[in-house]
């Protein structure tokens, strides 16, 4: 059975997405996969290309 809980809260994960995360130079990105619920997805895509900040980590949907 794959992860029980989203990669940022307690929640069910809705699924698995490409997702693309740098600290400082959004350049300098990491790209990976992570299960993630459905309220955390939606928040990576309302921020678009600049990202979502958790912390001072980035993310944002996507590899590019
Ligand atoms: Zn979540």
């Amino acid at each position: 059975m794959a992860t029980q809980r989203c990669e940022f809260c307690t929640a069910r994960p809705n699924r698995e997405v490409a997702v693309s995360r740098w600290r400082e130079d959004p350049d300098d990105r990491e790209r990976l996969t992570l299960w993630v619920c459905t309220k955390h997805l939606a928040r990576m895509q309302k921020a678009g290309t600049r990202g979502w900040a958790h912390g001072d980590v980035f993310y944002k949907t996507g590899f590019w």
